[in-house]
């Protein structure tokens, strides 16, 4: 967490505005002393139509050739000579050597002079070179460097893990972020010895269709215990004494965002099946990220001897990430389509990063599966152990109904159609088992590194004469956009906390339900503590009012920033949510080794939350379609059955019943890193 707070208020744009264009990454690579660097100038300067002299001293005699382009052909009249100059050295000082003087010389001719025309046109030239550079080097290898390059001998257990997300800073705007809970199985006290490996989600659960399994009718609720309230004399705000004004908040959002939707998209898949370049690629298509910052993260990561994973540092900020070429946190930021205006969140698909994924998923209203092509990576990823069934279980079991199933690294089979369908075959079979609705996932053909089908339909004849459907953001552009519960009751579970410039402090999550205003005073549960809100932001921009569905952060003043955690669920006054540490619900178990018994020690998983429960009491064992008890006090649970179950957490916990506010009575149950279980609230003890 330390560092998005460390970088909240950070102008990055800084980094990128000043005189040494694209950062100091070109000047490091090469190191060009300042003498060399005055002497080049000057004898530009000087003798601005003959470089031969110059180019001798820094290119060697190829360049020397190349360097003796006669420019003197063209007749420059003098003026034009002068705009070629200013032109050329614009263009050097920011390319320095990564291209040959000739082609540079070339490309300013070419272009009249035009700075920005000729950065692009060069800029593009270099990708393609780097995109054949990379195919050579893919093709030698058999397969990405990544996986080789990554060593995951150090296997970390969740504990270790730095549990944050982030916006990510996409070209020209710093966002906002939120952080993750800790998850600490060993200060959890559970002992991960009794449980065998193999619990993943995917093998017990196909064929149970899990998602419908919990959506079936659930049993009565029995009666609800809210927690006694406690009291708290609020201090002063500034903009106390504001009241709620009653606004049409379904009118308004409407009217927001240009007539646009806000969805909230998450990428997830198994580790390595290209989410980051993919997504990172896709901005850099839509504009998101400025060419200077994606050559700084070309020069970078060339450097650093990751050149394939230029694209994926858009989303991948940290030095760790990039260092393991892991994504860990949930990457956040925003882009548009025609219709819609997406908060994106890229979910780490490495196993020991599952709670963040979690997180992310929690929050998200539809989901970009991304699985890789190639021969082998697919198989590997959806067998026993990789996250493709996983994530798809969890995403489903966490209420997202709409995928887009990206088949990545298309380039790798050569854009077979035999391969394309070969994983529509065996994923889409699985995603229908898993409760997804075969209308409600689409699959689309994807080269994330070479942008192939993204942000357009691609013209290449390979995919063309066999796919005609839509490109990525197309189908983005077409999910549907969700329900939203602006009419229940406000509740915001928080996802970071922080201090801000000014009085008060800030808070970030998701709206689940209801809606915000400026100068409203809320209650967080726990702990049962009154605030104002002083202010809200949504992308960034300061808004008055921020509905269901919303990203925000909100700027609050009256409550001691010590009391809030990650997980604290902000509600309004009238209307609280409650607070329990112990419930009842309806779970599905997926694959479990071990029988489930009383007493049995798990990590609950609930919004932003993850804590210590225990499973008190074993109720009953009910049918999966009927939701009918077929067993009353079992002795045990095993794999695929349904059953009703009471937990008890360490701490008090608010939550709500799944049939009041699906978003906020969902959860999923882990043990020893495995997702063991889906679950709903069904009754709320005390
Ligand atoms: P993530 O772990 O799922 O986020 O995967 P990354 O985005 O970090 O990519 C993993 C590796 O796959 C990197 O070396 C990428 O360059 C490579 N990669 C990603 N997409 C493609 C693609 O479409 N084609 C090829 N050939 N390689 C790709």
């Amino acid at each position: 967490m330390a560092r998005h707070r460390n970088v909240r208020g950070y102008n990055y744009n800084e980094d990128f505005e000043e005189d040494d264009l694209y950062g100091q990454s070109v000047e490091d690579d090469y190191c060009i002393s300042p003498s060399t660097a005055a002497q080049f100038i000057y004898s530009r300067r000087d003798n601005p139509s003959g470089f031969a002299e110059t180019l001798d001293e820094e290119y060697g005699h190829e360049d020397t050739q190349q360097s003796n382009y006669n420019i003197s052909s063209h007749q420059l009249t003098g003026s034009e000579k002068a705009k070629f100059d200013s032109c050329l050295e614009r263009v050097r000082e920011v390319l320095g050597e990564s291209v040959p003087e000739k082609v540079m010389i070339e490309t300013v001719l070419d272009t009249k002079f035009d700075v920005q025309q000729a950065l692009d046109s060069l800029l593009l030239r270099n990708n393609k070179q780097n995109m054949k550079t990379k195919n050579e080097e893919t093709v030698i290898g058999g397969k990405s460097m990544k996986g080789k390059e990554k060593d995951f001998q150090t296997t970390r257990i969740e504990s270790d893990v730095p549990k944050v997300t982030k916006m990510t800073v996409s070209g020209k705007k710093q966002s906002t972020g939120f952080e993750v809970p800790c998850v600490n199985t060993e200060e959890n006290g559970l002992n991960t010895s009794t449980l065998q490996k193999g619990h993943s989600a995917g093998d017990a659960i196909v064929n149970l269709g899990v998602a419908e399994i919990l959506a079936k009718p659930i049993l009565p609720p029995q009666t609800v215990q809210a927690s006694e309230e406690q009291t708290m004399a609020p201090t002063p705000v500034k903009k106390a004494g504001k009241t709620k004004q009653q606004i049409d908040v379904k009118a308004e959002l409407e009217k927001r965002q240009g007539g646009k939707h806000l969805l909230n998209l998450v990428v997830i898949g198994h580790v390595d099946a290209g989410k980051s370049t993919l997504m990172g690629h896709l901005l850099y298509l839509l504009g998101n990220v400025n060419k200077r910052t994606m050559h700084k993260y070309e020069q970078e990561s060339k450097k650093a001897g990751k050149a394939s994973f230029a694209y994926a540092w858009v989303l991948d900020e940290t030095g760790e990430e990039r260092e393991r070429g892991v994504t860990m946190d949930v990457g956040m930021t925003k882009f548009e389509t025609k219709t819609k205006v997406i908060t994106l969140m890229d979910a780490p698909g490495h196993k020991d990063f599952i709670p963040n994924m979690i997180t992310g998923a929690a929050q998200a209203d539809v989901a970009i599966l991304v699985v890789d092509a190639s021969r082998g990576e697919f198989e590997a990823g959806f067998e026993t152990g990789g996250q493709t069934r996983e994530h798809g279980l969890l995403v489903r079991s966490l209420g997202v109904t709409q995928l887009a199933v990206a088949v990545n690294k298309m380039d790798q089979v050569n854009w077979q159609q035999e391969r394309f369908l070969e994983i529509i075959g065996k994923l889409g079979q699985f995603l229908r088992q898993a409760g997804f609705k075969e209308s409600d996932v689409a699959f689309i053909p994807t080269s994330g590194l070479g942008g192939e089908n993204l942000v357009t339909r691609s013209q290449s004849s390979e995919l063309t004469k066999w796919y005609e459907g839509k490109c990525l953001l197309e189908q983005i552009d077409s999910f549907k956009p969700p329900q939203r519960s602006v009419d229940k009751p406000f509740r915001l579970c928080v996802s970071d906390v922080f201090k801000d410039q000014g009085s008060g402090f800030c808070v970030t999550g998701k709206i689940e339900a209801g809606y915000v205003q400026v100068g409203e005073r809320l209650l967080t549960m726990p702990p049962n503590e009154t605030c104002s809100v002083k202010g809200i932001a949504l992308h960034d921009e300061p808004v008055d009012w921020a509905a269901a569905g919303d990203h925000v952060s909100l700027t609050l003043t009256g409550m001691d920033i010590i009391k809030i955690n990650v997980g604290c669920i902000f509600c309004c006054l009238k209307e609280p949510i409650k607070v329990c540490t112990r419930f009842r619900a309806r779970i599905l178990i997926f694959n479990i080794e071990i029988p489930i018994t009383k007493g049995f020690p798990v990590l609950l998983h609930y919004q932003t939350v993850s804590q210590p429960a225990t499973i008190r009491r074993l109720l009953s064992v009910l049918h999966k379609s009927t939701g009918e008890v077929t067993k009353k006090k079992p002795k045990y649970l095993s794999k695929g059955q349904n059953a009703l179950i009471e937990l008890q957490t360490q701490r008090p916990i608010a939550l709500e019943l799944y049939k009041d506010f699906k978003e906020l009575g969902r959860f999923m149950l882990r043990y020893s890193g495995s997702t063991i279980a889906a679950g709903v609230v069904t009754e709320i003890k005390e």
